[in-house]
Parts: C-alpha cells; structure tokens; sequence
C-alpha cells in the first residue's frame, strides 16, 4: 500500500500528504466534528506555506527541492543537498517560521475586523482563565494563533527543529560542522526528555509521541552529518565496483532472478543498444515478481526516473541524491557510457572502513 498521496503541485515541488493525515482528519472529525477538521486543514495550510518558504529559499541557493511530506506532527521538505554556507542555512532555516510570523503579522488587523477583538483573542485569553466569549467563529482564531505555535516551536535550539538549524549555522562560524551539529543534538535529546518528562507527568500522549520524534530525529541528524563529514572527499571513482551486469527491457523477470541468485548484484541499469533506457531497482523487482509473473520483461517495472550520476560525483552528493529519489542504488556513467552501478551498500562500507581507520581499530 502506498503511504502517501500527492496532493498537488506548487514551483515545481510534490506537495504530498501522509496517509496517517487521514487517520487523524477522522480522529478529528469523531471527537470534534466539522470544526476539527477545519482546525486540522487550517493547521495543514500554514504548515504547507511554512515548508515552502523554506524551499523557495533552498531554491534560490541551487539546492532543488523535490517534495514536502505533509505528516499530522508537520511537514518534511526533501531537498537534494545540504546548504553550503552557514548563511545559506541561516536564511532557508529562518524562512518557515518567518512565514508564520507574517502570517500573524498581515492578518491581524483583519481579522480583528472581521471577528472581532473577543474572537480574535480567545485563544489566548481561554488560557488564563480572562475569556469571555468564544465567537461561532473561535476556529479561525484558534488556526490564526497556531502561527504562533509553530514559529515558537520550531524555533527551540535544538535538532530537529529549525532553531537547531539556526544554533548550527551560527556555531559554524566558530567550529567545524560536525562538532557544531553535535551540540545541536545533545540539546535534541535534552528537550526530547524534556517534553516526555512534562508528557508523563501530565499523562500527554501527544507530547510524548513529540518526545520521542525529536528524540529519533534528532540522533539521525547527528548520524547523517557524521556520515557526510567522514565521506567527504571520496568520490564514486575510488569505489566504483568493476563489473557489473545490465539487462535489457525484453529480459523477463525470471532471468532477473537468476542473475540476483547468481551474483552479488540486486539493482540494474536497463540498457538498449548501448544506452540507458531505465532502472530497475531491488524494490521494485521483488514487488514486480509478486504482482506480475516471472514472464513479464523488465521493461513493464523499470524506473525511468533515476538519472545516471558521472563517476567523479562526491559519495556526499550520492548519499543524498538516493535519498531524493528514494533508491538505494543508481548507474555510473563516463561520458554518455553506462560504466558501473553503485549501491548504498557500497557507500556504506566506505563509512565503516574510514570510521575504523581514524578509530585505529
Ligand atoms: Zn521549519
């Protein structure tokens, strides 16, 4: 079944929704009818323009931005590389809680017209006890104000969060990367457990399903910097396997099997007359055999939308690129010739070894 649904397209980008959106938009609907569903789309809107600032402003800086996942706990932009410069980070990270900030800033005023000031406030006002009124329009307020939420929120110190992103560029200046992204995610974990203690001694399960997706996101942050910083400065060249097998679009699946058996390989370039037409991917061989029969030919589940990457490409850039386009594997080419193939697998083991190399295990 496919998790997410895409939901439309804005500046070239995949707006999709998880599917556990939905779950929850029902969630919503059941304890709080046609409001709460309004509160939640409303939430998803300022959630949408939130991720959008910041990639219009990756964008600007070269870096493409392929889709923004929107998930009932926020939204996740993909993007195809790590800004460069830690004024580049500065501004995409401060660009999504900006937006929030002007969106409390331009519609103040009218809305303060429109549903009155007693309206308006009672969000706020509910919260110290001084509320009077809630208005039958309370929702948008409550939609208006979330703004607040979610540029305070993202703006903590701390990894995951867009102030992580912040409080690392501007360490950046001062120290390595690595080291800046370090302090990042320790102050992670400690909001992390932060927000679980607050979470169990106030029996919140939403604030403890928040603690620990910080608590996670957080380490991986730390586990994908350390894995760019100790690859960097090796490229595709220095690891590139010496042969490989392709297969033509007419190859049935079940000789795919047997090559798989056979060799150590699991994704191949699709050639035809000595080019590239295609990929086909472990993933989607093993899904291909399950739905169709070991008859079919490669060409009716090949993938035609994993560009081939030149063999002097940083491992970096690789890593990132698989991420972007949700393979784990992606031909190598010299010139306009299909040279090799190269895994996740085998970036991987350039990891570990570097790693073991300057622990002097
Ligand atoms: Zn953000």
């Amino acid at each position: 079944m496919r998790s997410s649904f895409k939901l439309t397209r804005i500046f070239d980008i995949d707006i999709r929704v998880h599917i556990t959106f939905l779950l929850f938009l029902l969630f919503f609907f059941v304890t709080s009818g046609p409001n709460g569903v309004v509160l939640i789309l409303g939430i998803f809107v300022c959630v949408t323009i939130h991720e959008l600032c910041h990639s219009l402003a990756a964008m600007h800086f070269g870096i493409k931005v392929k889709k923004i996942m929107l998930l009932p706990i926020g939204g996740v932009a993909s993007m195809s590389d790590e800004p460069g410069k830690p004024f580049q980070e500065l501004v995409i990270s401060l660009a999504g809680p900006m937006s929030n900030i002007l969106i409390l800033l331009i519609f103040y005023l009218p809305l303060r017209m429109l549903l009155g000031n007693d309206t308006l406030m009672y969000p706020l006002l509910a919260m110290t006890g001084k509320a009077r009124f809630a208005g039958g329009f309370s929702v948008i307020a409550y939609i208006y104000w979330l703004n607040l939420v979610l540029a305070a929120f993202n703006m903590l110190p701390a990894f995951p969060m867009d102030g992580g992103r912040v409080l690392r560029a501007l360490l950046s200046y001062r120290m390595s990367r690595r080291k800046a992204t370090n302090i990042a995610v320790r102050l992670g974990h400690v909001f992390a457990l932060f927000f679980a203690y607050i979470g169990i001694v106030h029996g919140n399960i939403f604030l403890l399903i928040i603690a620990v997706f910080v608590y996670t996101a957080a380490s991986n942050e730390g586990l994908q910097v350390n894995v760019s910083e100790t690859i960097r400065g090796y490229t595709i060249k220095d690891i590139l396997p010496d042969d490989f097998i392709s297969v033509s679009p007419e190859t049935h699946l079940g000789q795919v099997l047997e090559f798989v058996l056979h060799s150590h390989q699991e994704d191949f370039p699709v050639m035809e007359s000595g080019h590239l037409v295609g990929f086909l991917t472990k993933k989607d061989f093993i899904r291909g055999l399950h739905v169709k029969n070991s008859e079919a030919g490669v060409s009716e589940i090949m993938r035609t939308d994993i560009p081939a990457i030149r063999v002097n490409t940083p491992l970096h850039e690789v890593r990132k690129l698989m991420q972007l386009h949700g393979t784990g594997a992606m031909p190598v080419i010299a010139g306009d010739k299909v040279i090799g193939m190269i895994t996740a697998g085998d970036i991987d083991r350039v990891y570990i070894t570097a790693n073991d190399l300057t622990e002097g295990i």
